[in-house]
Formats: C-alpha cells, structure tokens, sequence
C-alpha cells in the first residue's frame, strides 16, 4: 500500500535489534486518515470472506481493528493481556512472548467472545516471529472458530513468521512488507 509505505519512509525509525518505531502515526500518537484508508484496503482484500468477528490484541493491534470492522460491520474481540495467571475456567488462554518487551505474556479471551460460530479475521500491527498470531491462532483453534485470513499492516519480511503462516495456508495480507532495513543509515526496503 503506497501511502503505508510513503509515510514508514517519512516517519518510520530504524532502531536497534531490527525494531521499526511508527509511533509517530501507527503505535502511540495514530494518523486516523490514514488507518481509513488501511480499514478499507482490509476489506478489499478479504471481500470475499464470510468474516463475521475481528481478533486482535492489546493494545497496538486495537485502533486499526476498531477501523476496520467498521468496514466489515462486525464487532472486535481484543486478546488480553493478563497480569497474573488466575486461569478460572471462563477464559481461552494462551502464552504469547513479546518480541518487542523480550517477555512471556499470558493472554486471554473470555469463552463469551469466542465460540465455532466464529469467523474470524486476525488484525495485528506488525508481523515478525509471528508470536502474536500464533498465540491468537491458538486461541481460535481452543474456541473452535474458524479462520479466514491474517491482516497485517507492517510485516517485517527478513523475520520468519508471515513466510511460516504462508506454508501453512493461511491467508496472510500485510500492507507494507519490509525486505531490509538498516540501523546506521536508516535506509528501509520493501518487497513488491
Ligand atoms: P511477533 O510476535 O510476530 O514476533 O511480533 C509481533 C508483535 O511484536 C506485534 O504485535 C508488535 O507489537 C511487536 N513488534 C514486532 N516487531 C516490531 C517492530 O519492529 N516495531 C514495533 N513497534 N513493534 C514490533
């Protein structure tokens, strides 16, 4: 998505350890015109998919879910995450390990929100290991929802997780791919 990729080279930071901040528009202050832009480019590419529940998880991956589903008219479902691992039996639970905090979350769904009727599209705002999305795929397949695609909107494509999701069928779109992107000159790539 070229107005994605334009505004990464504006205002995207090139950090050490492979880490792209985007807090100026995507992860803390958000460029609301341009999450529009990105909702709609969702449903575009997963018109033809009978999404009737959007999964994401806090607290980045909410704001562009939340625009989105107003473009799939469905409700968002926002996978916690739980401070401690008081389990009682009404929740999904999974564990997720954050590549950005180096931390192992426990994360959950209440049973309420997530049951086989469900068809799901996951929304995240990046994509590396592919932690998050396994641990929210964990969390479908617990409920017995179906899955019918991963949105992403930054996928780092040198990290394993979107190439990984591919080789076992899912149905992985990232708005902007990054092939390489270098600490010292700042220099970022995309895949096209
Ligand atoms: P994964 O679980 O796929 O390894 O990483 C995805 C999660 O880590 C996302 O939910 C995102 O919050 C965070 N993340 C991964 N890479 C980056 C990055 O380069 N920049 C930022 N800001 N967050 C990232």
């Amino acid at each position: 998505m070229e107005l994605l990729e334009k505004k990464i080279q504006k205002d995207g930071i090139v950090k050490a350890g492979n880490v792209l901040k985007v807090d100026h528009f995507l992860n803390h202050q958000m460029d609301i015109a341009l999450f529009n832009e990105m909702g709609k480019e969702f449903k575009r590419l997963f018109a033809d998919r009978p999404v009737n529940k959007i999964l994401t998880i806090e607290a980045s991956g909410i704001g562009i879910a939340c625009i989105a589903a107003q473009y799939f008219q469905v409700p968002v479902v926002f996978a916690k995450k739980a401070q401690s691992i008081n389990i009682d039996g009404e929740v999904y639970s999974t564990k997720i390990e954050s590549f950005t905090h180096k931390r192992v979350y426990d994360v959950i769904v209440s049973r309420k929100c997530l049951g086989p009727e469900d068809h799901i599209l996951i929304i995240d705002d990046f994509l590396a290991n592919g932690c998050a999305v396994n641990g929210l795929l964990e969390l479908i397949e617990s409920a017995g929802a179906s899955v019918e695609g991963i949105g992403i909107v930054i996928e780092k494509g040198q990290q394993m997780g979107g190439k990984l999701l591919r080789e076992k069928g899912y149905h992985v779109e990232s708005l902007a791919i990054i092939e390489h992107m270098d600490e010292k000159t700042g220099e970022i790539c995309f895949r096209h």
